[in-house]
């Protein structure tokens, strides 16, 4: 076998994002061992920058070792005991996934659904939970698989009663948009590490309230997944340090120095650096004559939706992005595959310079294939939005 080299991408799509060197860099220190004095204090420094991002002071607050799906199956199945009434904010592909993994923890799941690119409403989520109040209610902050964003503090402000455990899926935003999960009283959020924390996927972080730790001492079943099965990880992450599972520790050193980087950028600074991309982005796809996909009012800053034009050729303008620029963008899932395009402008790759590449490559592609040739007004939209929030 020969030396594996990978090209360098630019990392464009819904997710993996870019990794920060500094952050592959971390991942090739020596090796100490899980039970290590010294990681031990990796591990303390962890749980308190994550306890940060999430704004939470939770003591539960740990990554767990497998992707975002991980941290999803983790919240489920720890917060939900057969029968239980589970109610699902469904709006996409991830919420979908949500329903299935509830299916399978033997809950009885109910759903409330949006049109596709548009978010559930206060209204929706009001009516269901009167007509039968659930045990569970979960939904997706920012739902990859169409570029929205739920309205978190409107649907979260109707969840405030402790009968009602509140799962959040903040894979594609933490550390991206703003999320603040103790003042929403949000009981159990997941995320992944190669989203907005520029990381390789590999770690999924949680936070429980006490109100989740409070339904997970007082389940009458044992967690059906022994792996993830938060009662004995605890014990892991908590002062015990008992040994449940061997932790990818070269993940760990990775996550932790993402963290870092996200301390020293500061999270206000960070969430206007992805606002900014964002609506620069958007004025440059408009520019060139595309269409966003997500209605503006409930449009993510960090997954982008555009609508491929009609007669034009999705994966095409897709391998030409990749050929010619490195650059990788996806298209859609499901339903929408081949009608939109999904950019995600998250953690490393948040950038400036990827923004107005991606726009005029963009251009140059479309005008080939026939779309409308615009030469330069994809860039001088960009460039003009940089200007008015600077
Ligand atoms: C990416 C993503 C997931 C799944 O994460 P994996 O790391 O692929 O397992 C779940 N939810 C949302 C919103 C995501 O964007």
């Amino acid at each position: 076998m020969k030396e594996f080299k990978p090209p360098f991408r630019i990392l464009l799509g819904p997710g993996p994002s870019d990794v920060d060197p500094r952050v592959l860099k971390a991942m090739t220190q020596p090796l100490v061992s899980h039970l290590d004095p010294v990681f031990v204090g990796v591990m303390d420094d962890i749980q308190k920058g994550l306890q940060d991002i999430f704004k939470v002071k939770n003591p539960v607050t740990l990554p767990i070792s497998g992707t975002g799906t991980a941290g999803m199956e983790t919240a489920m199945v720890n917060m939900i005991e057969p029968g239980d009434d589970v109610l699902v904010c469904s709006a996409g592909v991830f919420a979908d996934r949500m329903v299935q993994i509830a299916r399978r923890a033997r809950a009885q799941v109910q759903t409330i659904e949006a049109p596709s690119g548009e978010a559930v409403t206060p209204g929706q989520l009001m009516r269901a939970i009167e007509k039968k109040r659930p045990k569970v209610v979960a939904f997706v902050h920012v739902e990859t698989s169409t570029g929205v964003a739920q309205p978190i503090e409107a649907l979260a402000e109707l969840l405030r009663e402790d009968d009602i455990v509140t799962i959040v899926d903040a894979v594609a935003s933490l550390a991206g948009q703003p999320l603040d999960v103790s003042a929403n009283g949000l009981d159990f959020v997941y995320s992944g590490s190669q989203k907005c924390l520029s990381c390789p996927p590999g770690l999924a972080p949680v936070t429980l309230s006490p109100n989740a730790v409070q339904r997970l001492r007082s389940r009458k079943v044992p967690v059906q997944s022994w792996y993830l099965d938060l009662s004995m990880l605890e014990q892991y992450w908590g002062s015990e340090r008992r040994y449940h599972h061997t932790a990818p520790i070269s993940m760990n050193y990775a996550l932790r120095e993402a963290l870092r980087i996200i301390e020293e950028e500061g999270l206000a600074a960070r969430f206007a650096r992805h606002r900014d991309n964002h609506r620069a982005l958007v004025a440059g796809l408009e520019a060139i004559g595309l269409e966003m996909y997500a209605k503006r009012e409930v449009r993510a800053r960090t997954v982008n939706t555009v609508k491929v034009p009609d007669g034009i050729d999705d994966a095409g303008v897709r391998s030409k992005l990749l050929e010619r620029y490195g650059i990788e963008i996806l298209g859609g899932l499901t339903d929408l595959k081949g009608k939109i395009w999904r950019i995600g402008l998250m953690g490393y790759s948040s950038q400036r310079k990827n923004v107005l590449l991606l726009i005029n490559g963009l251009e140059e592609i479309l005008s080939e294939m026939g779309f409308s040739s615009t030469s330069g007004a994809g860039e001088r939209a960009a460039v003009g939005s940089y200007e008015r929030v600077s």
